[in-house]
């Protein structure tokens, strides 16, 4: 039971060869005594269809001549699609002095049904066998991953072989048949099993390295990858033969069955690996769609093959193959075309493993001749393409880790742009506050019309005073004044006029009193307090007396007033010992009173108060 590409090729083969037919029945017969190396028997082949299935060893060994055998003329032989059994005919002579033994290959590993019969000079069958991929792996005379029968022949004598090929359900391929030596296959054996080991050797250390950096990265197109070549390492050990041989020797019929299946099971890993591979649902979800159908298809076409049909599994899949490959290289050479490294990179990978199909094919097709390079070029061609698309997932990983930094740093950097631009504004916003605060604070402060400080002030910073001079022993100063007859300006000019005089008279306060102690109240409507900075109560009656003078002075007109202008009368008191004076409204009640009686006293004058022994 073949695998997938050999049979298009094969069918075109068939067809020339069969073209040059040639209906001579003679055969030469081959020269094995002396041979050496390895000799290709295709071209020594004789051919005959047994489309009935008819024929027997005993028919053909007994009609001889009578039947129509033909020569083959090919290279490698390929029946690829035939629904009949073929002879194969070969005829051995050993013109040594010596018995010799050689070992005929046929090295299609899925090779289905293959009976074999050595025949002497007499016609007598003198070594027979059965055996073929369809068949438990102990019917092999040698234990081989393909068919390898040991031919004895005498020697002066000569031997015909007979091959019969069949198939399960009509599906052949590539049947190459060679010649050896013990030492030629010794040599040969060894050197594909170092190629082999080779190949197998580095897929699987690739999956398993790939394996591990999932596991420690969980990032999911290194999964896919795996499970992508994962199936492909499987695919590739069963069609060559190893998995039968080493796995599953018993069970013919499951690893007939697990190549097809294993061709759907890849066809879908592929396309979900490259789907991930060159991110095709964001570049080209139409193309996505189609390359998961046609994946799909070849996992659908596969199943019939569970029933034991396998010749149409493989009409079907091989064009469904044929149209998934072209699609995946259709779209990796358009998105290359765009400038995508990584479709570059799978464009080249799988470049390099097309390089090694079609190497593989010109040699199959006889343009190339048989050699290391032609036998070898797709594994060495697959090999790299895994080895690339690793690079390449690599690749990928770091180019989505230097986007994320650059997104972290970016996102950094905003929010640094925006702390920094926030810490401005509520700089800006404090400082704002910090001044309105401070305004707030004067007016609470403050009195409006004058902006000398107002009556609550006058509490506290009395208060405050009180207490310094009571532990500091000296005396305090403190006057009331009020304006004369205001209510009769008022009367007279008005209530603007009025507030223009409180406004003078606090403007003369502040020209008069302006020691650091000195502090200037209005105490409501039009009477202020002074705190005075002076040594003694004489000091502050000479300080008060000139301002008196000042306010009268000014000569603000006050038709209505017994002086005929503005005036002022003045209380002032002075505490030498302020231990005595329980609070500053005591204070403010005594200078009060000496005020009243300066209003009594015709008004405009000072009236000072000694305050020891006022409070008993
Ligand atoms: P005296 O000499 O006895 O102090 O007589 P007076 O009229 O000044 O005293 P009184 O207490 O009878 O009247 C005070 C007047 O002061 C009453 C009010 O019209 C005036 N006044 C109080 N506050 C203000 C103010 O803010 N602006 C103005 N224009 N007048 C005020
Ligand atoms: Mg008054
Ligand atoms: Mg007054």
């Amino acid at each position: 039971m073949p695998h997938l590409p050999f049979s298009v090729v094969g069918v075109l083969h068939w067809l020339l060869a069969s073209l040059w037919l040639v209906s001579l029945n003679a055969q030469a017969a081959i020269e094995v005594g002396t041979l050496t190396g390895e000799l290709n028997l295709g071209p020594h082949v004789q051919l005959l269809e047994d489309a009935e299935r008819e024929l027997d060893i005993e028919q053909l060994v007994g009609e001889g001549g009578a039947l129509a055998w033909q020569p083959s003329r090919q290279e490698t032989l390929n029946f690829s699609f035939s629904d009949s059994a073929w002879w194969l005919r070969l005829r051995f002579e050993n013109n040594a002095s010596s018995p010799v033994r050689r070992l005929l290959e046929l090295a299609m590993p899925l090779h289905d049904y293959l009976d074999a019969y050595v025949v002497d000079e007499q016609g007598d069958t003198v070594d027979r066998w059965q055996t073929g991929d369809r068949r438990r792996f102990d019917s092999r005379p040698v234990a081989h991953r393909t068919f390898v029968l040991p031919i004895h022949v005498p020697a002066g004598a000569s031997r015909e072989i007979f091959l019969r090929l069949d198939t399960h359900d009509g599906l052949y391929d590539a049947t190459p048949l060679s010649l050896m030596s013990d030492a030629g296959f010794l040599a040969k054996s060894q050197r594909e099993l170092m190629a082999f080991s080779l190949y197998f050797g580095a897929l699987l250390a690739l999956l398993i390295y790939n394996l591990l950096l999932y596991v420690a990265t969980r990032e999911r197109s290194l999964l896919l990858y795996v499970t992508y070549l994962g199936s492909f390492f499987v695919l590739m050990f069963t069609a060559r033969g190893f998995a039968f041989e080493h796995w599953w020797p018993a069970l013919p019929q499951f690893n007939n069955q697990l190549v097809p299946i294993n061709i759907g099971v890849f066809a879908v890993t592929l396309a979900v690996f490259s789907n991930s591979f060159l991110n095709l649902r964001r570049h080209a979800p139409g193309v996505t769609r189609a390359i998961f159908g046609v994946a799909g298809l070849c996992l659908l076409s596969s199943l019939p093959a569970l029933l034991g049909h396998y010749a149409p599994v493989f009409r079907l899949m091989i064009p469904a193959a044929i149209v998934l490959s072209g699609l995946l290289l259709g779209v990796a050479v358009w998105r290359s075309w765009q400038r995508d490294t990584l479709a570059r990179i799978y464009l080249v990978a799988w470049g390099v493993l097309l390089v090694g199909v079609a190497l593989y094919f010109l040699r199959v097709a006889g343009v190339l001749p048989y050699n290391l390079v032609t036998e070898y070029a797709v594994q060495v061609g697959s090999g790299i393409e895994f080895l690339l698309l690793s690079l390449g997932l690599a690749w990928k990983i770091n180019q989505f880790k230097n986007e994320k930094l650059a997104a972290e740093r970016a996102t950094l950097e905003l929010q640094r742009s925006l702390n920094e631009r926030l810490e401005v504004v509520v700089e800006q916003r404090t400082r704002e506050l910090e001044r309105a605060n401070r305004r707030l604070m004067a007016l609470a402060r403050t009195d409006p019309l004058t902006g000398l400080l107002n009556r609550r002030q006058f509490h506290e910073l009395v208060e405050e005073k009180l207490q310094e001079r009571r532990r500091s022993g000296q005396p305090l100063l403190f006057a009331v004044m009020d304006i004369d007859d205001f209510k009769l300006f008022n009367d007279t000019h008005g209530h603007q006029a009025g507030d223009e005089v409180l406004m003078q008279v606090a403007t003369l306060l502040l020209d008069h009193f302006r020691r650091a102690g000195d502090r200037l109240f209005r105490l409501g409507g039009e009477e202020f307090g002074i705190l005075l900075e002076a040594d003694s109560l004489e000091a502050g009656q000479h300080a008060l007396e000139r301002f008196r003078q000042a306010l009268e002075q000014l000569r603000i007109p006050h038709e209505t007033s017994r002086h005929g202008v503005v005036t002022g009368s003045f209380g002032l008191v002075c505490c030498s010992d302020c231990r005595q004076v329980p609070s500053a409204i005591a204070l403010y009640r005594q200078a009060d009173q000496a005020m009243y009686e300066a209003k009594e006293r015709s008004r405009n004058r000072v009236v000072t108060r000694s305050l020891a022994g006022a409070w008993e």
